[in-house]
Order: structure tokens, then sequence, then C-alpha cells
């Protein structure tokens, strides 16, 4: 389905070419981002095919899990609000006194907060069925599973075949599982993690792959994660910078920069093949540096 908000027409691949310590990276870029101001990036992919099934039941509410900076949390509220369904966050810990621009911006869509301890937000079955009981469609946590996978697969809509390297920032893995899904026997499909020390992730990626798809070519780089989940440091702020006075590119320092580094880095060592024709997506995010504010980005 095509969900009404999203201007599609505003994606494009993006030509970029930029100089980082003496090493030039050429690629190219799908601007995901230009899809919507808060639906942006792979959340409104992820979120397709669950809006078909929404749609085609019926229903009328939808309750999905997040921690307090979660894309994903955002992303649905806006979602909803467009399409006149109603929402619920279930987000993990305490209320905060003031809410984040995440949460801020959920709640100014729409959508009803519900703040769940550590204890009881492990538990996401028994919640789930709690809100199942209660009418609403209840998506996984950060928009994980197959059916956000396979909306993932629209992207290819924009993905030519001449491309033989596609990169993506992980999360969940979601994103990654779409690529891998729909990419031909000559695309490799490289997946950035942005966690910290979290093998796990290899695993929970290939569980939305069937046995054909687990044939494909693919990998997980692990070391770009700059300390970790929303950590970053003078360099990455940097080289985000950089990208942007060179090629008019913003990027988001949680996931996207981490990804063009680890690129960028990769293609300084040699790890993709001389005739490499590398696409890069571009899966949104930027709003979240808007937690950056101590920092001067030059966008
Ligand atoms: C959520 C998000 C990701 C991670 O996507 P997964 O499908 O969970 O791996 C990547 N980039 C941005 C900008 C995101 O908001």
């Amino acid at each position: 389905m095509d969900l009404p908000i999203m201007q599609k027409e505003q994606v494009f691949v993006q030509p970029i070419a930029f100089s980082y310590e003496n090493h030039v990276l050429e690629a190219s870029i799908l601007r995901l981002d230009q899809i919507h101001r808060v639906i942006s990036g792979n959340k409104f992919f992820k979120l397709l095919r669950h809006f078909d099934h929404i749609q085609a039941k019926g229903i009328t509410k939808v309750a999905s899990f997040g921690g307090a900076y979660s894309n994903h949390i955002a992303a649905l509220a806006a979602a909803c609000h467009a399409l006149g369904l109603g929402s619920v966050g279930i987000i993990r810990g305490d209320a905060p006194a003031a809410f984040n621009h995440t949460l801020a911006q959920a709640k100014d869509y729409g959508m009803e907060l519900q703040f769940v301890s550590r204890m009881a937000y492990q538990d996401k079955a028994k919640l789930t069925s709690a809100f199942e009981s209660k009418g609403y469609y209840v998506i996984p946590e950060g928009g994980y599973g197959k059916l956000g996978a396979e909306g993932v697969q629209m992207m290819y809509e924009w993905i030519d075949a001449q491309y033989t390297d596609l990169v993506c920032a992980v999360g969940t893995g979601t994103t990654m599982a779409g690529l891998v899904k729909g990419a031909t026997p000559h695309q490799r499909v490289w997946g950035v993690s942005v966690l910290k020390g979290y093998p796990g992730l290899n695993a929970e990626m290939e569980s939305l792959l069937t046995s054909e798809e687990l044939k494909k070519e693919y990998q997980i780089v692990h070391d770009y994660h700059f300390g970790g989940y929303a950590k970053y440091n003078k360099t990455l702020l940097d080289f985000m910078n950089q990208v942007y006075a060179q090629c008019q590119l913003p990027t988001d320092f949680v996931y996207t920069a981490k990804m063009l580094f680890a690129t960028w880095d990769m293609h300084r060592n040699g790890h993709f093949d001389k005739r490499a024709n590398i696409l890069l997506i571009h899966t949104g995010g930027l709003q979240g540096n808007k937690s950056l504010t101590e920092h001067a980005m030059l966008f």
C-alpha cells in the first residue's frame, strides 16, 4: 500500500565523492531520509506491510515498543496520526521529568505513551497479549520482524542491478534482512552494527531469512559502533561535518554517520573490490541530531 503522507517521489540516488584523511570514497547514496520529516528512511518501509494488515483487518488502534529515543516510535506515531489511527507507545523505563525530542514528537502526534519498568518491559509476550485483547494491532519492538523486512524489499524500486555492494546501518537487523532478501546474486549486502559487542545480532538478522536467502552474500561488521549505541566522539562529528561540507549530505550520529564512516574506512583498507559500485542506504534518523545541541554541526 502507499501511505498518502509519504512523498516517495522525493526519494533519489545521490552520487557522492568526498575526501577524508587523504582517502577518497566515491559511491552513491539512496536518500530515503527525504520520504517524510518524521517517518523517514527505513522506518517507513518497515511499517508498510503492517499497515496492509491493519487496513485489511479494519483495525483502528496500534501499539508498539521502544526506548525513549526510538525513531520507530516517533515514525509510528506520525504514520498513525496521518492515517487516523489511535496509537500507544510502550516505552521502556520510568517516565522522565521532561520529554526528550522523540517522545515530545510522538505525543504531539497523538500517541499515548505508557512507561513500563524495565522488568515489565522484558515480558513483551504478556504486554502484547494484553494489548491485543483490547483490540490493538501490536508491532514488535523497533519494527523487528519478517513483515518489516518484507516491506524493506520495496526499496528495490530504486536500487539498480548495477550496484555490486549495498551498505546499511544495523539496529535490529530488519532493514538489512530486507536488503538481503531482495539482492541479486551478484550483490553483496554489508550491515554496520551500531551496537557494541552484540554478536547475537547475526542470528537475529538471519532468523528473518529463508534457507535460500541465507546463501546470499552478506556480512555484518561490528567495529564501527564508536563506543556503543548513540555514543560518538569528535572524530565522528568532524567526519559528519566534512561529508556535509563536501557533498551537502546530512547524516545522523546514531546510525548513518557510522555506516558512512565504516564504508569509507573499509574502502580505505581494501575491503571492497576495485570495481565495486557501492550504494549506501540513507536510512534517515536526522531528527536524532537534535540531541547534539552542545556541538556545532554544519547542518
Ligand atoms: C532504526 C534505524 C536503523 C536500524 O534499522 P533496523 O532495521 O532496526 O536494523 C538504521 N538507521 C536509522 C536512521 C534508523 O532510525
